[in-house]
C-alpha cells in the first residue's frame, strides 16, 4: 500500500514513512493511493471474528510495511478486556429493536479517541524502537484528544507529549485527567485562547520545517492517518452486531467536529460495508452541517467559535475534511489544491447545488445540528425511555439521528463519551450525578501540573526546544 498526498505534491510513501508524520510534505493529508475493497465472500468471513482479529484483518492492508507477526502482537496488546472494559471492545446496546448504540468510549479516557491513540502509542513505540529514534509529539486538544494521547503516550520510551489546551475551557474531569498525569514525558501547556488557536499554533510549527526536523516533531491529532485506520475497525464491527446477514444495510449517525470520526466511516463504505446512510451531528458550530445541506464550506474566524456543552465538537473548520472533498473531486490534485487555497486564506468555497447532490448520491452523507436545549432534552428522553445515561456529544448525535431514522434501517449511533467527563450538563439535565467508572474515582483530588502561555508559537517553540535540549 502507497500513500499520496491530496495536494499532489508527495512522492508515494510507505505506512511507515507517513506515521509519525502530520501534515503531508506539501501541505496536503495523506491518503492510500486506493481503498482495499472487501467482496460480499470477504463479509461473510469477517463477521465471524472478535475485535482483534477483524482489526488485524483491515489494518494489515494499511500497515502493510509492517511484519503481520508484530502488527498482529500490536494489535493484541492494545485490544484487550482489561484495557476496554470488555472483549468486545466496542460494545452494541440494543435501545430499542433497530436503534443502537455502538459504545466507543470504554477505552482509559472515557473517549472514543482512546481506540485509536493506544493503538498509536504502541506503533510509535514499536516504529521508534526499530529505529532507535526519538519523538516528540505536540498536539492541540478540546479536551478528549489531550488525554487520549497522554494516555496512550505516557511512560513510553522516546516519546515526550506537549499538549496544547484552551486555558480554562475545558471540562473539570477532562482538567483533571489530563493535568493530574505526573509521567515526567507528558508537559501540559494551556494556551491562554480558544481551540483553534491551539490548532493553528500546532500548524505554524508543522510548517516550520528546520523546528521539525531538529526536534523531531510529530502530532497526534485527528489528521494523523493512523488513527483514521485505526477507527474503521469499529464500523465493522458495529455493522456485524446490528445485523444477521450481509445483504443488510445500517445508517450510522456521528457527532463530528474534526470529520475524522465519519471520515473512518466513509472510508469503511468505501471499502465495501453495506452502510445506507452517514448521519453527520454537529452542536452550534455547524460548519459541516453546513456544507453537506448547501455545498458552501465557509470556515469560521476562532472568534466565531461557540464554546458549547459538547466541547469537543467546537471547531471551525474540520481538519480531516479535506481527505473527504479529495474523494469528492474523484482525486483530482489539482481541484482540491484550488478549493483548499481558499480554506487556508480562510475563505470559503462553494461546490454548487449539482455538485452536491452528486455528492450525496455517490457518498450518501446527510446532517443536521443541534444546540444545548435540544442536546439536554435529548439526554432527559434516552435517559426516561431507556434509562440509559449518554453524554452531551452523544445526544448531538443521536439527536440528528432520530430526525433521519428510517423504517427497517437499522440505525447505530456512536456513543463517543461517557456523562462523567460532563458531569455538570448531566446533573442539570437529569437532576444526578451520572456513575464514575472505578478508575476514575478521586481524579479531580489530585494534584495538577501545568504551564500556563500566550497564544504565540515562537513563545511555545522555545519552550519545546529547552525541554528537549535538557536531558
Ligand atoms: C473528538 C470528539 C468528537 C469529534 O470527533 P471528530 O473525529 O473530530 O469528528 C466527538 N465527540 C467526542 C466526545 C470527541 O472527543
Amino acid at each position: 500500500m502507497r500513500y499520496i498526498s491530496t495536494r499532489g505534491g508527495m512522492p508515494p510513501r510507505t505506512f511507515r514513512e507517513i506515521l509519525l508524520e502530520g501534515l503531508a510534505s506539501d501541505g496536503g493529508l495523506a491518503l492510500p493511493e486506493s481503498y482495499p475493497r472487501y467482496t460480499a465472500a470477504d463479509l461473510a468471513k469477517l463477521r465471524r471474528l472478535n475485535y482483534r482479529d477483524l482489526a488485524f484483518d483491515i489494518l494489515s492492508r494499511y500497515m502493510d510495511d509492517i511484519p503481520p507477526a508484530d502488527l498482529k502482537r500490536l494489535i493484541d496488546t492494545t485490544y484487550t478486556a482489561a484495557n476496554f472494559g470488555s472483549a468486545d471492545i466496542t460494545p452494541l446496546k440494543t435501545l430499542e429493536p433497530g436503534l443502537h448504540l455502538l459504545q466507543l468510549s470504554n477505552g482509559p479516557t472515557l473517549a472514543f479517541k482512546d481506540v485509536a491513540l493506544q493503538l498509536l502509542g504502541n506503533l510509535f513505540e514499536y516504529v521508534l524502537a526499530g529505529n532507535k529514534g526519538e519523538l516528540n509529539i505536540l498536539g492541540a486538544t478540546s479536551g478528549d484528544t489531550g488525554s487520549a494521547a497522554e494516555y496512550a503516550m505516557r511512560g513510553k520510551r522516546g516519546i515526550r507529549v506537549f499538549m496544547l489546551s484552551p486555558h480554562g475551557k475545558m471540562s473539570r474531569f477532562q482538567t483533571a485527567q489530563m493535568y493530574s498525569l505526573a509521567d515526567p514525558n507528558i508537559f501540559n501547556i494551556a494556551v491562554k485562547g480558544v481551540f483553534d488557536e491551539c490548532q493553528d499554533i500546532v500548524k505554524q510549527v508543522s510548517n516550520d520545517d528546520a523546528f521539525k526536523r531538529r526536534y523531531r516533531i510529530g502530532t497526534v491529532n485527528s489528521i494523523n492517518w493512523a488513527r483514521v485506520a485505526a477507527q474503521i475497525v469499529y464500523y465493522f464491527k458495529g455493522y456485524f452486531a446490528a445485523t444477521q446477514n450481509d445483504s443488510e444495510q445500517v445508517s450510522f449517525a456521528v457527532p463530528s467536529g474534526n470529520f475524522g470520526n465519519i471520515l473512518a466511516g466513509h472510508i469503511a463504505r468505501m471499502m465495501g460495508l453495506p452502510i445506507r446512510r452517514l448521519i453527520l451531528a454537529t452542536n452550534e458550530n455547524n460548519v459541516l452541517d453546513e456544507f453537506f445541506r448547501s455545498g458552501h464550506y465557509r470556515p469560521r474566524a476562532a472568534s466565531e467559535v461557540h464554546q458549547t456543552s459538547s466541547p469537543s465538537m467546537d471547531i471551525s473548520r474540520a481538519s480531516n475534511f479535506e481527505r473527504f472533498m479529495f474523494d469528492a473531486v474523484d482525486r483530482d490534485s489539482a481541484k482540491l489544491r484550488a478549493l483548499w487555497q481558499a480554506v487556508d486564506r480562510g475563505e470559503a468555497f462553494d461546490i454548487g447545488e449539482t455538485a452536491l447532490a452528486a455528492l450525496e448520491q455517490r457518498y450518501a452523507f446527510v446532517s443536521g445540528s443541534s444546540a444545548h436545549a435540544q442536546r439536554v432534552a435529548t439526554i432527559q428522553d434516552i435517559y426516561r425511555r431507556f434509562g440509559v445515561m449518554i453524554d452531551t456529544h452523544t445526544a448531538d448525535g443521536v439527536k440528528v439521528a432520530l430526525e433521519h431514522r428510517e423504517r427497517d434501517v437499522p440505525l447505530i449511533c456512536l456513543e463517543t463519551a461517557q456523562p462523567v467527563k460532563f458531569a455538570a450538563v448531566i446533573a442539570q439535565a437529569l437532576g444526578r450525578e451520572p456513575d464514575c467508572p472505578a478508575h476514575c474515582r478521586g481524579l479531580e483530588q489530585l494534584p495538577q501540573r501545568v504551564t500556563v502561555m500566550a497564544a504565540d508559537a515562537a513563545v511555545i517553540m522555545d519552550f519545546i526546544a529547552q525541554r528537549c535540549e535538557k536531558k
